[in-house]
């Protein structure tokens, strides 16, 4: 079976695709397919109302079943903040280095041992027949006192994996090394496994 994911992320995009791919679920983007999917306004407060607020629209626009995440970051010491607001923490839709600095200078006299968050990514998948499917994934870690690093997006710079003893940030890691801890790759796995009838 053939999937469209939604997102207009390009980075995002690429994660879904290079997470999907391996996992024998065939995956077009829009633009693959000569269509632009609608860029879906993220009213819901949780990530699973945005996720499937954008999988149900992709699905409708295409005829296909449509794969979409709804992302971001939840500190600790901040009650969950950013949250489903990490695209737009700082006021300007996807402008990450806004973000970083803001989530720096919130932070900025919090100790070591109160930095702690978490990336959470939730999943939705509509089918045209009207079926949802979702999956969730978490990854824990701390937030660093500086950014770190030049791969990934988003928070990658200033977050700092639990897996790798919070030494290194998730953009100093390689994209195999970040999809086998990642929040994506954790929720991606546990949809393939769900919608494995399907594929
Ligand atoms: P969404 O497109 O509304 O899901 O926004 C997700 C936002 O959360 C992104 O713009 C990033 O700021 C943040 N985010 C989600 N996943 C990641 C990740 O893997 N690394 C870094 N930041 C992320």
């Amino acid at each position: 079976m053939d999937y469209i994911i939604a997102t207009h992320n390009q980075k995002k995009k690429n994660e879904l695709v290079r997470i999907l791919s391996p996992l024998g679920i065939n995956i077009f983007t829009d633009s693959d397919l000569g269509i632009e999917l609608t860029d879906v306004e993220e009213t819901g407060t949780t990530f699973e109302e945005n996720a499937f607020l954008k999988a149900e629209s992709g699905c409708r626009e295409s005829g296909l079943p449509c794969i979409a995440d709804d992302s971001g970051l939840t500190v600790d010491y901040l009650g969950g903040a950013p949250g489903v607001y990490s695209a737009r923490y700082a006021g300007e839709h996807g402008n990450d280095e806004m973000n970083n600095a803001l989530l720096l200078n919130n932070l900025k006299d919090v100790p070591e041992e109160k930095r702690t968050a978490a990336f959470v990514s939730v999943i939705c998948c509509c089918y045209p027949d009207g079926k949802t499917v979702y999956s969730r994934g978490e990854c824990k870690g701390r937030i660093a006192f500086e950014p770190k690093g030049s791969s990934g997006f988003g928070y990658d710079p200033v977050f700092l994996p639990e897996e790798y003893g919070y030494k290194i940030s998730m953009a100093q890691l390689t994209s195999g090394q970040k999809d086998a801890i990642s929040h994506r790759g954790k929720a991606l796995n546990a949809l393939a496994s769900k919608i494995g009838d399907k594929k």
